[in-house]
């Protein structure tokens, strides 16, 4: 019989605790069980068949998903792997959100995927360089379709290619562990070469099945093209921007510092303090943990209203989304806007 939880990962933790103060719902509540250290050993009774899978089921909605206790842990936990192995256990059958079955019909059919791009022109379609991709995102496509056009205009070299399906860490995140392998696959399949992504999650995700070696996230790929960009200016000043990081990106990827290099080429690049810190989109959280994603990102709404900033700047859609309706909820004025795109506004100025 397969084991619930890979045997190696949870033998890595030393129950040092070093990861608790990184924890945002160990924050939010004080509770060990609410911390990555209790989860593990919840995970562990489970293992040893000491306590039911299913009382696994709260922490495992709870827990956002953010990998913030993984840079910290001297161990090298793989707390995501783990995590994913949790929810492909608890999140099954009737467990299953409503929300995440509705999002799976979407995004695994193609009229599904054909109705996200529905009224939202991404991209044009074109044939480039074979061996670079432009991937579309599955709801950045329908939420956010300014930001892959920013990206084609800003390299004509990258082929926007038809039919793309979603790269699976929707499913990978949310109980379908093995299918969301087998999509980042298939989708590595279909773009031979190298995969442009400007989701932070999405590149964590694919670089995780398909190799590092074949993903690259925006901020990635343009600093290394090593172009000067003009600053963007505002009332006769250059612009003040922050950056909100994508947890996966940061966490998962090791992908902080190109970001902020780009920016301060952009304007004055402020840092927002907590900027590590997850938004509490956290992927599906935001839709099914409304109020504690809220709480977990309150303090960030206050810290950039009292920077006012001209503009946040995101690296991966789920955060876009999380920000623009909480700082709209605020009455802040800060525009949120994907790296892509500021960059592609520093081209036209
Ligand atoms: S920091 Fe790592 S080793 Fe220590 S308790 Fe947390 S997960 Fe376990
Ligand atoms: S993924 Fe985030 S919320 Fe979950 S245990 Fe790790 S730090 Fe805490």
């Amino acid at each position: 019989m397969r084991e619930k939880f890979s045997q190696d990962k949870l033998d890595r933790c030393i129950s040092c605790g070093y990861c608790l103060p990184a924890c945002p719902t160990y924050k939010l509540t004080g509770n060990e069980e609410s911390s990555p250290r209790g989860r593990i050993t919840l995970m562990r009774a489970v293992q040893n068949d000491k306590l039911p899978a299913l009382d696994l089921l709260q922490e495992s909605s709870f827990c956002l998903g953010c990998r913030a206790c993984e840079p910290v842990c001297p161990a090298g936990v793989e707390y995501g792997v783990l995590l994913e192995e949790m929810r492909d256990i608890t999140w099954q059958g009737k467990n299953r959100p409503l929300i995440i079955r509705g999002l799976f019909a979407i995004v695994d059919s193609k009229i599904g995927m054909w109705g996200l791009g529905l009224f939202s022109p991404m991209a044009r379609r074109r044939e480039a360089n074979k061996d670079l991709h432009l991937m579309y995102g599955c709801f950045e496509r329908r939420l956010f379709p300014s930001v892959s056009r920013a990206v084609a205009k800003l390299a004509p070299e990258v082929s926007c290619s038809s039919d793309q399906g979603c790269c699976g860490a929707l499913h990978a995140h949310n109980g379908e562990l093995e299918k969301g392998k087998e999509m980042a696959k298939a989708l590595g399949a279909k773009l031979p070469g190298t995969i442009l992504t400007t989701a932070g999650g999405c590149a964590a995700h694919l670089s995780s099945v398909i190799g590092a070696d074949r993903v690259q996230e925006f901020s990635q790929w343009w600093f290394k093209r090593d172009i000067e960009l003009k600053p963007i200016t505002k009332a006769g000043r250059k612009i003040r921007v922050g950056l909100q990081d994508s947890c996966h990106l940061r966490n998962g990827m090791g992908v902080f510092v190109e970001p902020r290099e780009i920016l301060k080429q952009l304007g004055d690049l402020v840092e927002v303090p907590g900027a590590a810190d997850c938004c509490g989109a956290a992927g599906s959280y935001a839709l099914l943990q409304k109020k504690n994603s809220r709480k977990v990102v309150s303090q960030k709404i206050a810290d950039i209203k009292a920077l006012n900033l001209d503009y946040i700047a995101t690296v991966n859609p789920g955060c876009t989304r999380q920000l623009v309706t909480e700082l709209r909820r605020a009455r802040v004025k800060t525009k949120v806007i994907h790296l892509a795109e500021l960059v592609a506004n520093s081209q036209i100025q």
